[in-house]
């Protein structure tokens, strides 16, 4: 091949290439070095010039450095060389290889350079890195358990933070089997639902609980995407937030919603709630189904005479007689200030008044305030049972009312019971 050809060649190689004498000093440069040191340059502008001749570069002592390990030394340098101040004012970055040539006895006699424009490959391995390092700033800041597991149920993704709940490092936890990590039982739980998403392709987000090692009970929100591993192979990908706080703090509110603040019995709204359960039972079974309506009598005059903090001890007392009375599955709540009803399921209406006679028995006798030991207090009681006609719980509800009316007019402290016919 002659010469020409060699340099036509060595001009569509895509990589810059040069050769120097032993001073440094151009004996041959392709197109890509001539364009680069100035455009249309040509080959004979360049020969027996040196590079720092054309281009002013800030690495000129570091460049010179390596140029005298190939040519002093002998060495072969492969480096990346950064920042070339390009005839454009760009800023690029090359990966260069530089090598000693030889004459026919050994002796260096110059060196052969041939460098890379590697700019856009670093630039995009820069933004993939800063990427990387955004994405593993978030997965640790987390406040989530977050995995990637493939089909054969390894787990190929783990966070810090889920690594430490099966207290190993990430490295350690990454590669592993699911049921190396947890218990057999509850790894094969959660793989029941990620096999259907697996195969469905569809998005899954719901709540588990599990019993921890401590023997407490945790909540779980997981949300668990189906993806590809870096492979190409059906994975998924989940994200585990820990919601017991939350849980807890639903499940107190819920009950401070249907509580009586001052006596903890059931409150009127979800008294009804339930009374419309209860009803709905007794109709499906036939089976009896009582309501006991309470007042206490001249509660006002309590509250007139010892002070209104008296008169919540004599609720709380009075609400503490009737519990102790009850069974587990009788409703008491707290209708009214100091109106009370009792659902009584699965009792006759005679049993119903045995029991609000007890009760008002109880009370008639109490002392219920330490304080005050003179204090006594009476309550009035009526008593219905559910009937055939009725037609829903209200009906019982008003029923139960009117019968408590009737104690009243018959002078308090006394069971008055009505039935429907
Ligand atoms: P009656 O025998 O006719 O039922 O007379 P009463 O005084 O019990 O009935 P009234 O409806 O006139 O008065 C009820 C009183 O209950 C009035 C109210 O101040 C009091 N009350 C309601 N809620 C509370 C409470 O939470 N604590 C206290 N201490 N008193 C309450
Ligand atoms: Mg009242
Ligand atoms: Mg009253």
């Amino acid at each position: 091949m002659g010469e020409t050809a060699y340099r036509t060649m060595l001009d569509a190689v895509g990589a810059f290439v040069y050769t120097t004498d032993i001073q440094g000093k151009f004996t041959f440069a392709n197109r890509l070095v001539l364009d680069l040191l100035r455009p249309g340059l040509r080959l004979e502008d360049v020969i027996g010039k040196a590079f720092t001749d054309f281009v002013s570069i800030d690495e000129d002592d570091e460049l010179r450095a390596t140029d005298r390990r190939v040519l002093e030394n002998g060495e072969t340098i492969e480096r990346e060389e950064a920042n070339y101040i390009h005839a454009t004012g760009e800023l690029r970055s090359y990966w260069t290889t530089k090598k000693p040539l030889r004459d026919a006895s050994g002796a260096i006699v110059g060196m052969v350079g041939i460098s890379h424009d590697i700019t856009n490959k670093k630039r995009l391995e820069d933004r993939v890195l800063r990427q990387k390092e955004l994405l593993d700033t978030v997965l640790e800041n987390l406040d989530a358990l977050v995995y990637m597991k493939r089909a054969d149920r390894r787990i190929v993704y783990a966070n810090k933070q889920l690594a430490n709940v099966f207290g190993r490092s990430v490295e350690d936890t990454i590669g592993r089997l699911d049921s190396e990590l947890m218990p057999k039982e509850v790894a094969d739980r959660f793989w029941v639902i990620e096999q259907q998403i697996l195969t469905s392709g569809q998005r899954y987000a719901g709540e588990q609980s599990l019993v921890d090692a401590q023997g407490r009970k945790r909540h779980y929100w997981s949300v668990v995407v189906p993806c590809e591993d870096g492979d190409g192979q059906n994975a998924l990908i989940g994200l585990i937030t820990d919601i017991t706080a939350l849980h807890d703090l639903k499940e107190e509110l819920q009950q401070q919603a249907r509580t009586d603040g001052l006596t903890g019995c059931v409150n009127r709204r979800y008294f009804f709630e339930l009374a419309e359960v209860e009803y709905a039972r007794s109709r499906r079974h036939g089976t009896p189904l009582s309501l006991i309506a309470i007042d206490i009598d001249h509660f006002k005059r309590i509250n007139d005479r010892h002070g209104h903090p008296v008169g919540d001890i004599v609720l709380q007392d009075f609400v503490g007689c009737c519990r102790g009375l009850l069974r587990e599955i009788d409703i008491l709540a707290r209708t009214g200030g100091e109106e009370f009803c009792i659902l009584l399921p699965d009792t006759r209406l005679e049993a119903a008044g045995e029991i609000a006679e007890r009760i008002r028995t109880m009370t008639a006798a109490c002392h219920p305030v330490d304080a005050h030991p003179s204090l006594q207090i009476t309550a009035s009681f009526g008593a219905t049972e559910l009937e055939a006609t009725d037609p829903d719980f209200q009906s019982l509800f008003a029923r139960a009312d009117r019968a408590l009316y009737l104690a009243k007019d018959r002078g308090r402290n006394c069971t008055a019971t009505l039935s429907g016919s």
